[in-house]
């Protein structure tokens, strides 16, 4: 195919300068990688959109993302008071059913890692559970949340990892709290155990989330990949990110049977807004994730090589070690790092 349509979210406060480094390295691989055009649209979305349009996620930027293949998106931010709009990329996610969210997580050259040798990956049920925003007050200090989990979500999202594993270590973990959830995490588990009958090559391990919260400090290099509900895996991936130099390095895929959306998992980090002074390379790796997922799906050598091509420079420049943003040691920028980054990958042979 070899031409896609890419819709790019710069989102809000260090999201465009993180973008923006992401876009010099996918300039830069269309200009080696023969047969890989990517046509790049803006989307206005997150807290910028609010004053001009009411919502942070206005029509016209459905319209675009409905028309494109995939999306690349910085952070946005959300605002926390109760009636504000529902985070824009929780809209996405839900609009566009985008049911697994895949964190990886290795050790890197240069980078302080816990242990040298963690490559794990985390898959996170994406649409559903305490992020169904179904809450409200009973009475005058008393609120509810709904923890809402279904046997078709979650069979789903293991059944993914089962295949994830496969083509990895075969290893999967399976993470619940079905000791105080029982109903809720009951249905997790038997999801776990009804898919497995597919997948008799893969070793399961089964962990409380608190157990899991422990072992990944403590034997992070035993995982391959874990499999767990929405909010769990919220918190067990920044805890797995900062195991391998933090959230500056840390990228996720949003993945649906349709459609993808790529991002850092980090947010928008307000407080260093406009300095260029952050780490792009999480949102740098998203858009590696990005080539990687439309190379699968749509069968397409160029994008595998982009994708590869955008990985291998990234460990180049972390090897070589001249270029380091703040957060693991260096006073880099956030645009020094993407152009080294892309020259990296225009060097590579
Ligand atoms: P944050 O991830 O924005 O920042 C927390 C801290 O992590 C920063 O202060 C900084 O020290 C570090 N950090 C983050 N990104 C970094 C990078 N690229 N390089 C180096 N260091 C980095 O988390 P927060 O302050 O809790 O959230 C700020 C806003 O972002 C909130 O409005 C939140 O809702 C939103 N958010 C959005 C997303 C998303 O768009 N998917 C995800 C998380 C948070």
């Amino acid at each position: 195919m070899g031409k896609y349509r890419i819709a790019v979210i710069p989102g809000d406060g260090i999201g465009p300068e993180v973008v923006d480094a992401a876009m010099k390295v996918l300039e830069a691989v269309q200009d080696v990688v023969k047969g890989l055009t990517l046509e790049t649209v803006m989307v206005e979305a997150g807290l910028r959109c609010i004053p001009k349009y009411g919502t942070n996620l206005p029509e016209h930027s459905i319209q675009i993302l409905k028309e494109s293949h995939a999306c690349l998106k910085g952070p946005v931010t959300t605002p926390e008071e109760p009636g504000s709009p529902r985070s824009a990329a929780v809209t996405i996610r839900r609009m566009f059913d985008l049911y697994a969210n895949v964190r990886p997580c290795r050790s890197l050259p240069n980078v302080p890692c816990l242990k040298p040798n963690i490559d794990l990956v985390i898959v996170r049920e994406n649409t559903e559970d305490l992020y169904s925003g179904i809450e409200f007050e009973l009475a005058p200090g008393v609120a509810v949340a709904l923890r809402v989990i279904t046997w078709r979500a979650c069979e789903r999202i293991v059944r993914f990892a089962f295949k994830l594993a496969m083509k990895r270590r075969k290893q999967l973990a399976y993470v619940h709290k079905g000791n105080i959830m029982k109903v809720t995490d009951g249905i997790f588990k038997k999801a776990v155990r009804e898919v497995a009958k597919e997948f008799p090559d893969v070793e399961l391990w089964e962990l409380r989330v608190d157990a899991a919260a422990m072992q990944l400090i403590k034997r992070p290099e035993a995982f391959d990949v874990l499999v767990t509900t929405n909010m769990f895996g919220d918190i067990l991936s920044d805890e797995a990110a900062q195991l391998v130099g933090g959230l500056g390095f840390a990228a996720g895929a949003n993945i649906g049977d349709d459609y993808g959306m790529f991002e850092p998992v980090h947010g928008s980090a307000p407080k260093y807004t406009g300095m260029n002074k952050v780490n792009p390379i999480a949102t740098i790796t998203a858009s590696k994730m990005m080539l990687e997922w439309l190379g699968s799906r749509y069968r397409d050598e160029a994008c595998l090589r982009a994708s590869e091509r955008i990985e291998n420079a990234i460990l180049e420049v972390l090897k070589e070690g001249r270029v380091r943003t703040y957060d693991f040691g260096g006073s880099s920028t956030t645009s020094e790092m993407g152009e080294a980054i892309a020259r990296k990958v225009v060097e590579l042979g």
